[in-house]
């Protein structure tokens, strides 16, 4: 990478972001950057150095025209970290041709776009449903397509459909975390604003729950509007199962992506690598044949491409979640099989918050779980071990805090710090991250088979310091 494109400082949600500051940060390890364009997004001045180009003034030096070049098909379109079950996130490669025929197509057919449309997908542009639906789906198809920068809630919790009324927004593509956000302030901030412009309204990111689902359909949407669940990745570049497209007025299940798009074949799988046949089953989630939008491989690692997708299933694309397929035929997404959560919508390794916890000279071991979370889906809970018994414990944790805000993100950040001894370890030193999850998920009766624990002692152990902790949280 040679040049990055930045603004002066973002803005977001009322707050403003030091957007080059951080950038000058990230530069500093980044010998191969020779230019940074920075645009004004506000009035501040900010430092600017040796590499540093103001693009406004660049740009105007610039004809207007420009000549498009031409690219294979297969030559890399743009790569996006995404995370796995390690430390490491991988970088995902997606192609020209097939990842904008793919994005296109789904963008066209999933929600029903005509031309002269206006498509609102209001999701973070930096992530891969704003890569495939705010700009390449959408442009390609020669919609207007809608820039969203700030927070559902920003300045009031009728943001997004006044934001609907002003634009006449047709099609509106969201996350359930922002959707279970909003419920939570009534229905008049909805009511205010003119939706008759809707016509189809789409989830993406996460599971969307029953609840979240009846409020946006019913009351977003008045009972009129197609409500589709997408259900895809960042590895698959477009939406994979979806209700729609389908034979017309065909039914919608609440809370369900259930079809698959053109071209893609869903398979479950048992334990032993076996395709589970017939229908009201669940299994491992795979895809049987390739689909144009597919990633291609992971920079700098194509044998972890392999291992990490082709391996588990060989013959198969493996999606990483589990899957029901209910008895009309219809899948639901029933979660990740691996050591991922996913917090308001953002997919994260609990093995990359353990990582960015390990940079702590005081706490040589942790282990985070995700639990469920009323507005976030999920929620990190971590549990740390010390070096030697310290008095200043909250102030370690406040400092684990920061590191995993500023290594990972802010939403990165665990809600819960339980300090405990030690962790339940097998005799082979692997850490069994399934007891804390019962752990604090209260489902404590049924821990199942402990007898692999190097010590299990130490299962009461950490329930009695969680205990202790609720207690105190509580009170
Ligand atoms: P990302 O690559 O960051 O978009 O994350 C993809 C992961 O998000 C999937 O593997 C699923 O675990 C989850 N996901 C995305 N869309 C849905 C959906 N409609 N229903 C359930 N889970 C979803």
């Amino acid at each position: 990478c040679k040049a990055v494109i930045t603004y002066n400082q973002g803005v977001r949600g009322g707050r403003t972001i030091e957007l080059k500051a951080t950038v000058d940060e990230a530069v500093k390890n980044c010998p191969s950057i020779k230019h940074v364009f920075v645009a004004q997004r506000t009035d501040n001045k900010v430092q600017m150095g040796d590499r540093d180009i103001p693009l406004e003034e660049e740009m105007s030096k610039a004809d207007s025209i420009c000549a498009p070049e031409s690219m294979d098909s297969e030559d890399t379109l743009f790569m996006l970290y995404t995370s796995g079950s390690t430390g490491k996130p991988k970088g995902i490669i997606h192609s020209q041709a097939g990842y904008l025929l793919y994005a296109a197509l789904t963008h066209k057919y999933v929600f029903d776009y005509q031309q002269g449309d206006v498509f609102g997908c209001v999701a973070d542009i930096g992530w891969i449903t704003g890569h495939s639906y705010v700009v390449y789906g959408p442009l390609c198809n020669g919609a207007t397509s809608v820039l969203f920068e700030s927070t559902p809630v920003y300045p009031d919790p009728g943001r997004y459909w006044e934001v609907v009324q002003r634009l006449k927004i047709n099609q509106f593509y969201g996350a359930p975390t922002a959707i279970r956000l909003l419920l939570n302030y009534g229905e008049e901030w909805v009511k205010k604003y003119d939706r008759s412009s809707l016509k189809v309204l789409g989830s993406v990111g996460e599971p969307i729950n029953k609840e979240a689902w009846q409020w946006f359909y019913q009351v977003v949407g008045e009972g009129r509007c197609t409500l589709v669940d997408t259900w895809w990745q960042t590895e698959t570049g477009g939406i994979c199962i979806a209700p729609r497209p389908s034979e017309e007025r065909a039914e919608i299940v609440p809370a369900m992506a259930m079809r698959p798009f053109f071209g893609i074949v869903p398979v479950l799988m048992d334990e032993n690598g076996e395709v589970i046949e017939g229908n009201d089953v669940s299994g491992a989630l795979c895809i049987a044949q390739p689909w144009p939008g597919m990633a291609r491989t992971i920079h700098g690692d194509h044998q972890r491409f392999i291992d990490a997708y082709f391996k588990a299933y060989p013959g198969y694309y493996f999606t990483g979640d589990g899957a029901y397929r209910s008895q009309k035929g219809y899948y639901q997404i029933t979660g990740r099989m691996d050591d991922v959560i996913n917090i308001s919508g953002h997919r994260l390794g609990t093995a990359e918050i353990e990582d960015a916890m390990a940079d702590h000279p005081e706490v040589p071991e942790t282990a985070v779980v995700g639990y469920p979370h009323k507005i976030k889906g999920e929620g990190a809970f971590a549990f740390i071990v010390l070096k030697e018994q310290t008095a200043c414990v909250d102030h370690i944790k406040e400092e684990l805090k920061t590191i995993v805000a500023s290594k990972i993100a802010k939403y990165a950040v665990p809600d819960h710090i339980l300090v405990v001894k030690r962790l339940p370890k097998t005799r082979s030193g692997k850490i069994m991250r399934r007891l804390l999850r019962k752990v604090v998920t209260e489902q404590s009766s049924n821990m199942g088979d402990v007898t692999t624990l190097d010590d299990p002692s130490v299962v009461k152990e950490i329930l009695d310091a969680y205990q202790k902790y609720k207690e105190k949280s509580s009170s």
